[in-house]
């Protein structure tokens, strides 16, 4: 098999470490130094290498700004063939999905391709909604989060996907459209005298005379940002003293101090109490809810959030999910007024056309889903189909004036935005972990119920899944130990009393993930996760923005580390300046002196020595 022709597409970034925000919230653009995606810089390796492999052409497309072109050269210069610039004044503002059909008409003019690598997502905006909604609008199959691939035999291209907290090993069948993750090869990187060197007629620039009327920019994006919060933590370091015996007994009197260890009260809802719907015939508008399979808290918590969003605007909910999985009276309990049963299970593009045909045909409101790999792919290839607003990775949900409003966190959680959709039915990817699951309702009767078709169209088989983790333990813990490189992994065990008087889960920096010693899942950071424990503890971790980061919305940060000037020490609320294996012994017994056993059984099995 032979690739001819392959597209990669990228996005230029503003660089983190340089950002800064303005008084009034908003990003301060003037002087920002931009670079290439992290995602799309292995995009653009791979693309490379294929093309050479192949005896085919790589072409580099990004949307943007004149100065958007630095990211091409980086490209051409790395060994892309050329580049295509898609530039218009017209196309400022654009969301995703008017960005995905700016590239979908690019590569419509240019084309066609055999393959097109995007990165999974951007850093800034980290909705990683572009890749499936481009992919609808071109009807091509999509691997998401790819690590490994082959080019197979008669058409077909094999992946190892990297998904949420776990693994899919998949084949697509050629033409399609692949997300790359960041391992999945060594980053194009040149610096900016290789940069300089690139011919400029090996870089095209398009424009909507070339593309067509649009709707392009804000026109053509079906959602708005409407307010941004700034959401700045401030931190005051304090640097403890004296021996790590000492230390730790400041720190431990701190943490009470600040009610950053001890018993919570159990979320609930907002109110405290269980949510109740009592009409169950309740009408439109409908609020529709994407059901992943096997997911049982996010459905919950979901479906809850659901029923909430029904009460305020006198709706009711619906819930699509796979047959297979439908408990219609459990379903009901959690907030499913009507339930949509797909039968079979097929990929979730397939799931998605037959979603997308039931919601032009029902016209609901919201539809919410998780936002996990599924829920993306899902969500955007519907809102891509209905030209419909999608909101992704939001933390937060109201109604206002009769519309929802999700708000998403952007640049590491600096601000959150609130989003509307201006569509008739309003789109919402939903961090995993971020919504209480709601106590369940008496179910008097079970929800009504209906079958959907779907259609396996056969372009994308899943050959083995494998999860290696739950994507919720991590996002609802209350505390957080955070462990790098310098605490080896045939020593975890050491940590086990922590972990159980404070019960707490672990999480990783991007070296420890890369070393294999945790899963990916548990990665804190820039291309990781976002948390927000009530403790973050980060042990043996230098402290690099990109690992903190992740973590910046963190109640109260504790930094353990024996180099004084590790820079962990000074994002951190409580230092303490020592190596892990003294101080986590004695903060264990600092805890369980002042009361904190936890686990009795942990406790009664962890090794005396
Ligand atoms: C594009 C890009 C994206 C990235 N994304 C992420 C991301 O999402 N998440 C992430 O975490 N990183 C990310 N990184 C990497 C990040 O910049 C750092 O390299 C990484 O976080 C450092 O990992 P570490 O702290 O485990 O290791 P190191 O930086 O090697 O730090 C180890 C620390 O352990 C300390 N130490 C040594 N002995 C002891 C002891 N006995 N007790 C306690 N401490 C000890 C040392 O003093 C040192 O400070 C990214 C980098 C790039 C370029």
């Amino acid at each position: 098999m032979t690739l001819g022709r392959i597209a990669v597409l990228v996005k230029q970034v503003p660089k983190f470490e340089a950002m800064e925000l303005g008084p009034d919230g908003r990003l301060v653009r003037e002087g920002l130094e931009l670079e290439m995606n992290p995602y799309c810089r292995r995009a653009v390796a791979k693309g490379v290498e294929l093309a050479r492999e192949h005896g085919g052409r790589c072409t580099v497309f990004t949307v943007g700004p004149p100065a958007a072109e630095d990211t091409l050269r980086e490209a051409v210069a790395w060994g892309a063939d050329d580049a295509v610039l898609v530039s218009d004044p017209a196309m400022a503002g654009s969301d995703t999905l008017a960005t995905a059909r700016a590239l979908a008409a690019a590569l419509e003019h240019e084309g066609p391709y055999d393959l097109i690598l995007t990165g999974r997502n951007s850093v800034d905006a980290d909705t990683g909604q572009v890749p499936p909604q481009l992919a609808e609008l071109l009807d091509l199959p999509l691997l998401s989060g790819v690590r490994q691939l082959e080019v197979r035999d008669e058409g077909w291209i094999w992946a190892h996907c990297e998904h949420d907290d776990g693994w899919v090993d998949a084949e697509a069948r050629l033409p399609a459209l692949l997300s790359c993750a960041e391992r999945l090869c060594d980053p194009c990187k040149v610096p900016p005298e290789g940069r300089a060197a690139v011919d400029p007629s090996t870089i095209k620039v398009l424009t909507s005379a070339h593309l067509g009327e649009g709707p392009w920019g804000l026109a053509g994006s079906p959602t708005t940002v409407g307010e941004v919060e700034l959401r700045g933590v401030s931190r005051t370091p304090q640097r403890l003293e004296g021996t790590v015996a000492e230390q730790v007994a400041a720190a431990v009197d701190q943490l009470e101090a600040r009610g950053a260890v001890g018993q919570v009260p159990e979320v609930v809802d907002e109110a405290g109490t269980p949510v109740v719907i009592d009409d169950w015939d309740r009408g439109e508008p409908l609020v529709v809810v994407l059901l992943e399979p096997k997911r049982m808290r996010s459905s919950q918590a979901l479906l809850g959030e659901a029923a909430q969003l029904a009460q305020a605007v006198g709706g009711r909910v619906v819930g699509v999910l796979e047959s297979a999985f439908a408990d219609l009276t459990l379903f009901g309990s959690w907030g499913a007024d009507h339930l949509v049963l797909v039968e079979g299970s097929a990929p979730p593009a397939d799931v998605a056309r037959a979603v997308a045909g039931w919601a032009a045909e029902h016209q609901p409101w919201a539809v919410l889903a998780p936002g996990t790999m599924w829920g993306r792919e899902v969500a955007g290839r519907v809102s891509a189909h209905l030209g419909a607003g999608l909101t992704g990775d939001a933390v937060e949900m109201t109604v206002q004036d009769g519309r929802l409003v999700a708000w998403k966190p952007a640049f590491g959680g600096a601000l959150m935005a609130a989003i509307v959709a201006t569509s008739p039915t309003q789109l919402v990817t939903v961090r995993p972990g971020i919504l209480p699951v709601r106590s369940p309702r008496p179910v008097e009767q079970r929800p009504s119920a209906e079958t959907l078709k779907v259609v396996n169209r056969g372009r994308v088989v899943q050959l083995r899944t494998e999860r290696d983790d739950e994507v919720d333990d991590l996002a609802t813990a209350q505390v957080v130990v955070g462990i790098g490189k310098a605490v080896p992994p045939e020593r975890y065990g050491e940590l086990d009393e922590l972990l159980s008087v404070l019960g707490a889960e672990l999480a990783a920096t991007r070296k420890v993930t890369d070393l294999g010693w945790l899963p990916r899942a548990r990665q804190l950071g820039i291309t990781g996760r976002s948390i927000s424990p009530r403790l973050y503890l980060a042990i043996g971790t230098s402290g690099k923005f990109n690992h903190l980061v992740g973590v910046r919305a963190a109640g109260t940060i504790v930094a353990i580390n024996p180099d004084p000037e590790a820079p962990v020490h000074d994002a951190s609320d409580l230092a303490i300046t020592g190596s892990w294996d003294e101080v986590v012994p004695a903060l264990v017994a600092e805890l369980r002196q002042r009361g904190f056993a936890a686990d009795a059984t942990v406790l009664e099995a962890a090794p005396t020595a």
